[in-house]
């Protein structure tokens, strides 16, 4: 028996999820396996390249020809990662800790609330993919940005200007569609944005500030002092740091 045939055998007994990606592909997926628990070990105790590990952990779960983790949009990677986690762990359940910030009269209240929550829960919350048209004429159609472009440029500073240039997937002029990259370069496009009005430039902030992400809300109540809150979990970090 060759080695390839032998990993191919060791691969098959592990259990499968299937999940629907923004583009409307169907994406099947093998259980990590310890080979991947190394990866997201390390991702752990390393401070960056976190985003890296998990691009390359579901790169090699993904078994559908021709779907490459590194160039889906991030919201795509964030839902594949929970269904991922899900068939490897066998539960739904993940185990997260707050402390209750209710204000008493001794202060806040700090009491540790120590609950389970559903991955079945899970929602995208974000503006969807969309054409941006301009005052001068010309419509931006834009793209999701996939995670090491989102990683990359921070959407939360004056990044964001250059994170809603990255996003602009194609321009057209009503005559004719230019795709950037292919049939005009960044830099044009980025010499184009500078004749932007203020109405127009909004347009693209609110475009990076809205990108997908997932979110669950957790209702939770404090065993203490039986305060009440509801709080929002956003992002991949946000889930299983
Ligand atoms: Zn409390």
């Amino acid at each position: 028996m060759k080695k390839n045939k032998l990993v191919e055998f060791a691969a098959a007994g592990l259990p499968r999820a299937t999940a629907k990606i923004s583009d409307g592909r169907t994406v099947t997926m093998r259980a990590f396996a310890v080979k991947e628990l190394k990866l997201l070990m390390m991702a752990n105790t390393s401070e960056s390249g976190q985003d890296e590990q998990v691009l390359q952990v579901l790169d090699q779960c993904i078994e559908t020809e021709g779907v490459s983790a590194h160039s889906l949009p991030s919201h795509d990677i964030e839902l594949l990662f929970v269904e991922l986690y899900k068939i490897s762990k066998g539960t739904s359940l993940i185990p997260v800790k707050f402390k209750c910030t209710n204000e008493t009269e001794d202060g806040v209240c700090n009491s540790p609330i120590n609950v389970n929550a559903n991955l079945n829960n899970v929602s995208v919350e974000g503006s969807a993919e969309k054409d941006i048209v301009l005052s001068n004429g010309l419509t931006l159609n834009m793209r999701h940005p996939n995670v090491l472009e989102r990683e990359y440029f921070n959407a939360e500073s004056e990044e964001a200007f250059n994170l809603a240039m990255r996003c602009i997937y194609s321009v057209d002029t009503g005559s004719e569609v230019m795709v950037v990259g292919t049939d005009v370069s960044y830099e044009e496009v980025s010499e184009v944005i500078e004749y932007l009005d203020e109405k127009s430039f909004s347009q693209l902030i609110e475009f990076v500030n809205n990108i997908p992400t997932i979110v669950m809300h957790i209702p939770l109540k404090c065993p203490k002092c039986g305060h009440k809150e509801v709080v929002t979990l956003r992002g991949l970090a946000d889930f299983f740091d």
